[in-house]
């Protein structure tokens, strides 16, 4: 392969989101993963992913863990579940967590 064929530190910038967060298809991700094993010189591309890398990591501690709506839970359930037998008692253990105690009261024994 020809120098030519490599891309350019520009056109890797202009990638290095997706690369950072490995978000590109494959052949992406190959040519920029060739680009950063070139000798160089490089305009700062190292620097760059390791930056995004960086700053997506402080993002993801940032972010509270949010549940999964509803509909999510229901396809995550079913999914677990190996009959939907199984997946309509979790789903209803789900419901019954979300009573308030005083219902507990009058359940079966
Ligand atoms: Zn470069």
């Amino acid at each position: 392969m020809s120098v030519r064929d490599l891309m350019s530190c520009e056109e890797f910038q202009d990638m290095v989101d997706g690369y950072a967060l490995s978000v590109l298809d494959a052949g992406e991700l190959l040519a920029c993963a060739q680009h950063l094993a070139q000798p160089g010189p490089h305009a700062g591309c190292r620097e760059i992913v390791a930056g995004v890398r960086n700053l997506a990591a402080q993002l993801s501690d940032l972010l509270p863990p949010l549940p999964p709506p509803p509909p999510v839970w229901d396809r995550i359930l079913a999914g677990l579940a190996t009959d939907s037998s199984d997946a309509e008692r979790l789903r209803l253990e789900r419901v019954e967590d979300q009573r308030p105690e005083s219902a507990s009261h009058q359940g079966q024994a």
